[in-house]
């Protein structure tokens, strides 16, 4: 016998649009499921590209949302790892084939068939959202729920590339971007010990950026600034959604150096093969990580007390949020709790 119900959301219904209260039927809970109680979810740039459809992939209604914390609401009579009731998280993915070569060695993250929880999904401006039980995880204690939920995307996005890339507590590394990721950025890389710079275009975070653990801060906009720091990096890490001078950047790193991307910039990088190919310097981007690693992250987190510095707004105030973000004023995510 199915057993449908109604979960309430808030939606967008065209690109761009204002979010308007959404509601939509769900049947009963796959073998594999949980269904998780909202409590918070962050905004991340990427709600933003997909409410405005500059990906070309969103589709409406569009229940944006991947940055959520909640608690088990239900669970799929598979799922033996959650109880009702447990406090735990939800990020870009909601679903993993199980099957293929990056699920089975650990890599859920690259499945090609990975369920986005915003793609053809309904995420987490909602009242409850629904995932595979394997794409969720639990919030350790000592992680505050309220601010946590930007971990989920924006923390995962900017620590995988540590992990991945064995960055070393000698290297000298830095960030471009000091937003939603780059901020968590600059205190993943501080804590694991690195000698960090922070780019960033706003001289209204400066001072910040040095309190949340950068050493030295530079324009990203000035070629001059960015000239002196020539040979200067192991490691940048990119989270800007625009495009920049990368070759200048390719000029900041030291041969075996390398310029990695997580912002979604949505031009060509036209990059001169010269600085790469003379110093054996290397390009890469990543999406977020795997389950595994968000709580490897979490746990670094709790341990060195790295936390995201958040604005609240209630959810049922989602238009305000968002025109927020638009302004470039948050600092530095914007989380939504349901009210
Ligand atoms: P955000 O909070 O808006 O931060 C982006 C930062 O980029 C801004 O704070 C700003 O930093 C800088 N920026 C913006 N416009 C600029 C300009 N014209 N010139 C120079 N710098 C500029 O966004 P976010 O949530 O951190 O997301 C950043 C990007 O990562 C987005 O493209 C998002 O879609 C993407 N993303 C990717 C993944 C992934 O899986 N790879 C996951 C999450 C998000 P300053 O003020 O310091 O210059
Ligand atoms: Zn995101």
């Amino acid at each position: 016998m199915s057993d449908t119900k109604t979960i309430s959301a808030y939606a967008l219904f065209e690109a761009g649009g204002e979010f308007k209260p959404f509601q939509y039927n769900v049947a009963e809970l796959q073998a594999d499921e949980v269904e998780i109680d909202v409590l918070h979810c962050g905004i991340c740039h990427s709600d933003m590209s997909m409410a405005e459809n500059q990906w070309g992939i969103s589709q409406y209604p569009l229940v944006a949302g991947h940055e959520v914390i909640g608690k088990i609401a239900g669970t799929g009579d598979g799922v033996k790892n959650m109880d009702v009731g447990t406090l735990v998280g939800l990020g870009w993915h909601s679903g993993y084939c199980g099957y293929c070569h990056s699920c089975k060695t650990g890599d859920q993250n690259l499945c090609p068939s990975a369920q986005g929880t915003i793609i053809a999904h309904h995420g987490g401006f909602a009242e409850k959202v629904r995932a595979q039980a394997s794409s969720v995880v639990a919030i350790p204690e000592g992680i505050d729920p309220a601010s946590a939920g930007p971990l989920l995307c924006a923390g995962i996005t900017v620590f995988n590339p540590i992990v991945q890339f064995g960055i070393k507590s000698t290297d000298k590394v830095a960030v471009i971007g000091i937003g939603g990721l780059g901020h968590l950025a600059l205190q993943f890389l501080n804590a694991w010990g690195c000698e960090v710079t922070a780019f960033t275009s706003s001289e209204s975070k400066r001072q910040e950026a040095l309190e949340l653990g950068a050493h030295k801060t530079l324009n990203s906009r000035d070629a001059a600034e960015i000239e002196t720091a020539a040979n200067g990096f192991d490691f940048i890490i990119s989270t800007v959604n625009v495009k920049l001078d990368w070759n200048l950047y390719l000029g900041t790193l030291k041969p075996k150096g390398r310029l990695h991307f997580v912002g979604a910039v949505t031009e060509s990088l036209d990059l001169s093969i010269f600085p790469l190919l003379g110093g054996q310097r290397s390009v890469s981007a990543s999406p977020v990580g795997s389950p595994a690693t968000i709580e490897m992250m979490l746990d670094f987190a709790r341990l060195h007390k790295i936390k995201p510095q958040v604005e609240s707004f209630p959810m049922s105030k989602i238009n305000e949020a968002f025109a927020h973000l638009k302004s470039g004023n948050a600092r530095y995510r914007i989380v939504l709790s349901n009210d």
